[in-house]
């Protein structure tokens, strides 16, 4: 329970997915290829045994992890909009609605991982932060995020909250 990132794979627009007895889109929403068809309920049987091995990837996501429950996504929200506002104006902004699930484009992917970096270090310096409760989590749930946010510049795609 909670919120959840996941980073998915460009194997269908890069024409790498096996070959499909039916047609697909890609959704933007979510970032996968889909059904063409959703009205046509025989094909999801089909779509389903497809997806299971048409690339490499399971779900067609190149990465994902679980960021934190609600109560954290919201303290870790307050945490950075208190001390960092200025050093991750990005994040700040992309954290206030993570709840709504949505995406966040490449290019902001790439400057909210340097943003998250420069988080790290700057909590990292802070003695007294670094010997209270929240520090651990915290530092986890930046850990996580970075992977993401690099996984995410790596694929050429966005990171998907969920
Ligand atoms: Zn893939």
């Amino acid at each position: 329970m909670g919120l959840d990132a996941y980073v998915p794979c460009r194997c269908f627009q890069n024409g790498l997915t096996k070959p499909a007895p039916f047609e697909l889109e890609l959704d933007v929403e979510s970032g996968h290829p889909d059904l063409r068809d959703h009205g046509n309920s025989s094909l999801w049987e089909a779509y389903n045994s497809w997806e299971a091995t048409a690339c490499e990837h399971e779900g067609f996501d190149y990465d994902g992890d679980w960021m934190q429950n609600w109560s954290g996504v919201r303290r870790f929200g307050d945490i950075v909009t208190t001390r960092a506002r200025t050093i991750c104006p990005n994040l700040v902004g992309e954290w206030a609605y993570v709840g709504n699930g949505g995406h966040v484009p490449l290019d902001v992917c790439v400057v909210m991982a340097a943003e998250a970096e420069e988080l790290e270090r700057v909590l990292r310096e802070d003695s007294a932060w670094i010997a209270s409760e929240d520090s651990g989590w915290v530092l986890d749930l930046i850990a996580r995020l970075r992977r993401l946010l690099r996984a995410a510049v790596v694929a050429g795609t966005a990171l998907h909250w969920c």
